[in-house]
C-alpha cells in the first residue's frame, strides 16, 4: 500500500526525523488559510499515488497566500497520470543548498533491507543509477542487528564532508531505519533530504509503501489507505478478502491459492487468451466468496468467459461445487463458465456441476482450452 507524502512525513516525524510542518488542504480556500498561518513562502504539494509529480505541474512555490489559493485550485482536481488530485499538502518553503537521495528497501536478491543513498538528489534516482551508478552508495542491513552506527556514518559520508551535517544525516539513516522496521515498510524514501544555509539537514518530500502483510499489526497505517486512485474492483475485492488484480484480458479466472491462480494465467496465455485478472477466493472457497468473486469478475464488461480452476486439498470440491451451483443462482450472469474441480469428492463434484448445467472438468487443459475457444470465439 503507497502512501501520500503528508502521511508519510507523519510516520517519519514520529521516527524523530527533522521534516517542515504540513497542512492538507482539499480546497484554495483552506490552502489560502493554511498558507497564511505559516506566513512567507509556501510549498503546495499535489497529493497523489504517482512519481514525477513535480514535472507534472503538481508542485509549485507560493510567495502569496493568494498565490497558494491560486497555485491550489489549479492543482486540486489536476489529472497526474491517470489520477485526479484531491488534496495538497501546503507547507513552508525551506531554503536549499544541496540536495540528496536517501532510500531504503527490502531487497529481493540479499533478502534484507538494503539502503541507497547519493548526493545526487532531487532528480529521478532511476536516471542516476543509468547514467552515473557510482554516485550512489549501497549498503545491505542485516535485520538481526539493524543499521549499526559506523554504517549510518559511512552513508551519510556518501552525502557530506561536513561534520556537522555528517552527524545530523548519520541520525536520519537510523531514524528512517527505524521508522522503515516499525511501519513494515517496502521502501521508505526522501527524495530530497536538503541542507539548508544555516547548516540544517531537512526531509522535504517522502515516499513510503508498506507491506499489506504487515498492515494487520498497525491498523493506525491502514487507516491511511486512500482507494480513490485505486480500480473499485480491487477496493470491493479487499473488502469481501479475495486477493484481485485487474488485467486487460477477457478469460475471468477464479481460482483458489495463488500458486495456482499464477499457474492457470500462465496457461491462459499458453493456449492463446488473454486472463482478465488475477483472483484468489482463497482456501475455503465458500459460497459467499464465490458470490462475491463472480460479482467483482462480472462487472468487468470485458469478460467473456469465466474460468474456475478449484484444487480440492483440505477443501471437499463438492461443497465447492454446491457453492457455486447456489452463487449463480443468486446473480446474473450472461457468460459462459467453465469449471475444472479436481481433489476430494471430485466424482461427486462434477456430477453436481453437470446436473445444473455447467461444462465441468478434473484437467487444467482442457478447462482453459475450452475457457480461451470461448472467449475468442465470443
Ligand atoms: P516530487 O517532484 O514529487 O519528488 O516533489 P518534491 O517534494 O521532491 O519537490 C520537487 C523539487 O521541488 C525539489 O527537488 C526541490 O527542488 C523543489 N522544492 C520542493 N520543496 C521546496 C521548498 O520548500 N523550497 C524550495 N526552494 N524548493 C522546493
Ligand atoms: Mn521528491
Amino acid at each position: 500500500m503507497d502512501l501520500h507524502e503528508y502521511q508519510a512525513k507523519e510516520i517519519f516525524r514520529g521516527a524523530g526525523i527533522p521534516v517542515p510542518p504540513g497542512k492538507v488542504a482539499t480546497t484554495p480556500e483552506e490552502a489560502e488559510a493554511f498558507a497564511r498561518e505559516f506566513g512567507g513562502m509556501v510549498v503546495v504539494k499535489a497529493q497523489v499515488h504517482s512519481g514525477g509529480r513535480g514535472k507534472a505541474g503538481g508542485v509549485k512555490l507560493a510567495k502569496t497566500p493568494e498565490e497558494a489559493r491560486e497555485h491550489a485550485a489549479r492543482i486540486l482536481g489536476m489529472d497526474i497520470k491517470g489520477l485526479t488530485v484531491h488534496k495538497v499538502l501546503i507547507t513552508p518553503a525551506e531554503d536549499i543548498d544541496t540536495e540528496a537521495y536517501v532510500g531504503v528497501l527490502v531487497d529481493r536478491n540479499s533478502q534484507a533491507p538494503m539502503f541507497m543513498v547519493s548526493a545526487e538528489g532531487g532528480v529521478d534516482i532511476e536516471e542516476v543509477a543509468h547514467t552515473n551508478p557510482d554516485a550512489i552508495r549501497k549498503l545491505t542491513v542485516d535485520p538481526r542487528y539493524g543499521l549499526l552506527p559506523h554504517q549510518a556514518y559511512w552513508l551519510a559520508n556518501a552525502l557530506y564532508d561536513d561534520p556537522g551535517l555528517i552527524r545530523q544525516a548519520q541520525k536520519v539513516m537510523g531514524q528512517l531505519y527505524n521508522a522503515f522496521v516499525n511501519a513494515g515498510a517496502s521502501m521508505a524514501e526522501i527524495n530530497p533530504l536538503i541542507t539548508t544555509p544555516g547548516g540544517q539537514v531537512k526531509a522535504i518530500d517522502a515516499k513510503v509503501s508498506i507491506d499489506d502483510n504487515e498492515l494487520f499489526r498497525r491498523p493506525e497505517i491502514e487507516a491511511y489507505r486512500d482507494t480513490s486512485g485505486e480500480p473499485e474492483a480491487e477496493t470491493e475485492a479487499r473488502d469481501a478478502d479475495l486477493t484481485f488484480i485487474k488485467l486487460d484480458g477477457d478469460v475471468g479466472c477464479c481460482v483458489n491459492g495463488a500458486g495456482l491462480a499464477m499457474a492457470t494465467m500462465d496457461l491462459v496465455k499458453y493456449y492463446g487468451g488473454e486472463p482478465a485478472n488475477f483472483l484468489d477466493i482463497g482456501g475455503s472457497s465458500s459460497p459467499e466468496k464465490v458470490v462475491n468473486a463472480l460479482k467483482i469478475i462480472t462487472a468487468d464488461p470485458a469478460v467473456k468467459v469465466i474460468l474456475f480452476n478449484i484444487f480440492g486439498g483440505i477443501t471437499r470440491t463438492d461443497d465447492v461445487a454446491n457453492g457455486i451451483v447456489e452463487a449463480t443462482r443468486n446473480i446474473d450472469i450472461d457468460v459462459p463458465i467453465v469449471i475444472r474441480l479436481t481433489g476430494t469428492n471430485e466424482e461427486l463434484a462434477l456430477e453436481i456441476l453437470k446436473n445444473a448445467g455447467f461444462e465441468a472438468y478434473t484437467s487444467m487443459d482442457e478447462v482453459v482450452s475450452k475457457a480461451v475457444e470461448l472467449a475468442n470465439r465470443a
